[in-house]
């Protein structure tokens, strides 16, 4: 029994079933037993697209340098990742960013962070560069804004629901007899108004709402773009998709909490559906595959081949793996929010 398991079952003695929701969010964030606070083997357990390859970043290095110039050049662009992992994708970006006359120079980078295992790395891969941690989205500078976050929505508490002759029924996480967590169902509750259910089941995120909300409101004081990669079901509302991932392998959400990432798909309609009701422009989800081909990464991994032939068939399997429609290329998608009006970036 890990010790976070032990916490979550006095809680549940205590207290009754706690909801899905909050189960994620122990299992990710308790500050001393959770997923988030105590990885130091971070990052075996699931492999990134930028941590696939390079040329991941910096396209989008340069896809933000073709944004900035699109936003007029402003001297100043807070450059803000939500959930930046170990850093690979921002400093493969920045390098990229170099090329681009004038752009480095205009570059505040803001990381919001909740792990400080993570933000440790973080400092260590980024020296050099003007770089501040945040807790929160709202508390970045104000001024011209790029927010990027690849990976981040999908780690959102995701609430649970299910239909059966009673009403809607929340997925809880309780104590079996022998003291073992498993699923049951609560009372019967309301869903919220937004979620749209798939047949007798819903799963959401609250945090969705609280996030396009503080986009909107910066977007409304300041010029900016938001770009959001994921993954999520092509059409519809994702259901029963809570999952965890230890050292590569799907496992059991319930065993060895702590110990293991919990993820859930992004619900792309009901972002896109929040985005415009708060008066944003929502473009895409576009498939990463398409994104990264209109960015130019067969080019970029030729060039690669090019200067070490010896790499080729690695490089061409890591082009495989991020653009392939039967790998991350379509299962992974990707969504720009802007203010009214905002040119469409490349790729969208
Ligand atoms: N973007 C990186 C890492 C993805 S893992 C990559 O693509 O490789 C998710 C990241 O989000 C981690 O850095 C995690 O610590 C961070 N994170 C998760 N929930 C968060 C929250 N509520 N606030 C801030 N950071 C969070």
């Amino acid at each position: 029994m890990t010790l976070l398991q032990k916490r979550i079952a006095a809680a549940i003695r205590a207290n009754g079933p706690m909801p899905v929701s909050l189960y994620m969010l122990m299992c990710l964030h308790d500050p001393q037993f959770g997923y988030y606070a105590t990885r130091p083997r971070f990052n075996r357990d699931f492999t990134t697209a930028p941590e696939t390859s390079q040329v991941f970043g910096e396209l989008l290095g340069l896809w933000a340098a073709d944004v900035w110039r699109a936003m007029g050049s402003p001297p100043t662009l807070q450059l803000i990742e939500l959930g930046p992992g170990r850093a690979v994708m921002m400093a493969d970006m920045l390098r990229a960013a170099r090329a681009v006359p004038g752009f480095a120079d205009a570059l505040q980078i803001n990381l919001v962070e909740a792990s400080p295992v993570l933000r440790g790395e973080q400092r260590q891969r980024l020296a050099g560069w003007p770089v501040r941690w945040l807790d929160d989205l709202r508390d970045a500078p104000a001024g011209a804004t790029l927010i990027i976050a690849n990976e981040y929505l999908d780690c959102m508490n995701i609430h649970q629901a299910v239909r059966d002759e009673n009403g809607w029924r929340e997925r809880q996480v309780g104590l079996a007899v022998d003291e073992r967590l498993r699923f049951g169902l609560g009372p019967p509750v309301a869903l919220p108004e937004d979620v749209k259910p798939t047949g007798d089941q819903a799963e959401w995120a609250p945090a969705l709402e609280a996030l396009v909300v503080a986009v909107a409101e910066r977007f409304a004081a300041n010029d900016g773009r938001a770009l959001f990669i994921d993954y999520g079901p092509d059409n519809g509302a994702p259901i029963d998709t809570l999952r965890a991932y230890h050292e590569g392998n799907q496992v059991d959400p319930l065993n060895a909490p702590g110990e293991c990432d919990l993820t859930a798909d992004v619900d792309f309609s009901r972002l896109k559906q929040l985005a415009s009701e708060a008066g944003l422009l929502a473009l895409g989800p576009v498939e990463q595959g398409d994104l990264l081909m209109r960015l130019g990464a067969r080019e970029r991994f030729a060039a690669l081949a090019a200067a070490s032939p010896a790499r080729e068939a690695e490089l061409n399997a890591a082009l495989d793996r991020l653009v392939a429609r039967d790998q991350m290329g379509a299962r992974f998608k990707a969504i720009c929010l802007s203010p009214p009006g905002a040119p469409a970036p490349a790729g969208f």
